[in-house]
């Protein structure tokens, strides 16, 4: 069934951009039936359009210098459109610029939207071009000067019209449910959320029954990603089960991709969602630490996440969850190097004096019985280490990484001291409440060394020195 009322509405605007640009036009063509009633009014967008814009719209500067700000005509617009089903071309574009001058107001402004093009390409699906023109013109709805006179909102209605003539209302019907067929939704969430998501990078949070947390995800489109978790064609399961459980969410824009991956690393570490894989405390991590245990004589010792000084020594090798972890991977560096178990600590000697396993086996090149220099040995282990080598935190207190959005001209700055995030913020005052209260925020965790090691090492972050310790 296709509601029976609906609004047609056609916008001009200062640009392309719902976030930054403004309405400078608006009209709408009710129709119930075939009663029909327009509406149309200019808007101040208490800004200057841009030069090309004025040359491809013809709203000038001067045209709109006494019309009604949007907060004028708000009221009006939002009671034409109640209960409407909207129909516009790219009606993405017209939906978002009209939820943003609402959301400028302290108001949510929600509505079906059916866009024309979506549906011209769905109906028609042999035509290349669904430009609104190239349809009224092989549909003959009007040609020509008249085509002309008619505004935006006239032509798409004649489309519509055209539609329920040539398609047949079932085809329609049919072409319309399609559209505005909403992901399948778990049965406790507010379907409404859906809509307010944004497309901006950020991270988001699924609470499920006695608002345990269940899952924190991150992305560069909330929209789409969350969007994504409830979709109808899921193949994955877990997946699916975890959708299905949710009956709250709750999301934090950030300004890019940065800054999500951060605060989503932070959460999981402190709220613990229960279907994070990633769940690993800071206490627990270990590295191999190359001490001197008497002069001339160094060893390496696996020193643990509470003993480690992560942020200042030098000679720290991988991070590692647990000490099986640790004595893996060292195991395998020593077998790939033909290095000693017994030198390096994993083996005891059967009998002083006597050779490791290994090294009966050719897979040791003798440090354990004097056959290799115990020096070119530890040189040898040294250079085999090079690539879990632990850096150490480069500058002398804390910075903040800056990381900005061109287009929506935000900017937020990641607090950040001996690679841990203690936070981040959008002005100077934020950023000097973290900084005072940075002794007891943020413990290192591997996540959160790897990504910052990164991006700091890829040397494309802005940074700014903003303590000496
Ligand atoms: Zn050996």
């Amino acid at each position: 069934m296709i509601p029976a009322r609906l609004a047609f509405i056609a916008l001009e605007t200062t640009g392309a951009n719902p976030l930054r640009d403004r309405i400078t036009r608006i009209d709408v063509l009710e129709a119930e039936g075939d009663r029909v009633a327009t509406w149309s009014t200019l808007v101040n967008p208490q800004r200057s359009i841009p030069e090309f814009i004025q040359q491809v719209n013809g709203i000038r500067n001067e045209t709109v210098v006494d019309a009604p700000p949007f907060a004028q005509v708000a009221a009006e617009l939002a009671d034409r459109l109640h209960g409407r089903l909207l129909i516009a071309r790219h009606a993405r574009f017209n939906y978002g610029f009209v939820k943003s001058e609402f959301q400028r107001l302290g108001k949510s402004f929600r509505a079906d939207v059916l866009c024309t093009v979506r549906l011209s390409r769905k109906l028609f699906p042999a035509h290349q071009k669904h430009k609104l023109d190239s349809l009224m013109i092989r549909h003959d709805l009007a040609t020509g000067d008249r085509c002309r006179a008619l505004t935006d909102v006239h032509r798409l209605w004649q489309f519509w019209r055209l539609l329920q003539r040539d398609c047949g209302e079932e085809a329609l019907a049919e072409a319309v449910r399609q559209q505005l067929e909403r992901p399948s939704l778990p049965p406790h969430l507010d379907p409404a959320l859906l809509d307010d998501l944004p497309e901006s990078p950020g991270v988001y949070l699924f609470y499920g029954d006695n608002d345990a947390l269940l899952y924190v995800g991150k992305s560069v489109n909330l929209r789409q990603r969350v969007r994504a978790h409830f979709a109808s064609d899921l193949r994955d399961y877990k997946e699916m089960r975890l959708s299905q459980q949710v009956h709250r969410m709750h999301w934090h824009e950030t300004v890019g991709e940065l800054g999500a991956l951060l605060l989503e690393s932070r959460l999981v570490k402190e709220c613990q969602p229960i279907h994070n894989r990633r769940l690993r405390r800071s206490s627990d991590l270990c590295t191999w630490q190359w001490v001197q245990v008497v002069p001339g004589e160094c060893r390496l010792t696996l020193v643990s996440g509470q003993a480690a000084d992560f942020v200042r020594s030098e000679g720290l090798f991988g991070l590692f969850a647990n000490r099986r972890e640790a004595t893996e991977t060292l195991r395998e560096m020593a077998a790939a190097h033909q290095l000693c178990p017994i030198i390096l600590g994993l083996e005891r000697p059967a009998r002083p004096g006597r050779p490791c396993f290994a090294h009966q086996v050719g897979q040791c090149r003798g440090a354990c019985v004097g056959k290799e220099a115990l020096g070119v040995h530890s040189a040898r282990m040294l250079s085999a280490l090079t690539k879990l080598k632990l850096a150490a935190w480069p500058y002398p207190g804390a910075i903040g990484i800056v990381e900005r959005d061109e287009l929506r001209e935000v900017e937020e700055v990641h607090v950040v001291n001996g690679w841990r995030h203690l936070g981040s913020a959008r002005s100077e005052t934020g950023i000097q409440q973290i900084l005072l209260g940075q002794s007891g925020q943020g413990r290192f965790d591997r996540d959160t060394y790897r990504l910052l090691a990164a991006h700091l090492g890829k040397g494309r972050v802005r940074v700014r020195l903003l303590s000496e310790r």
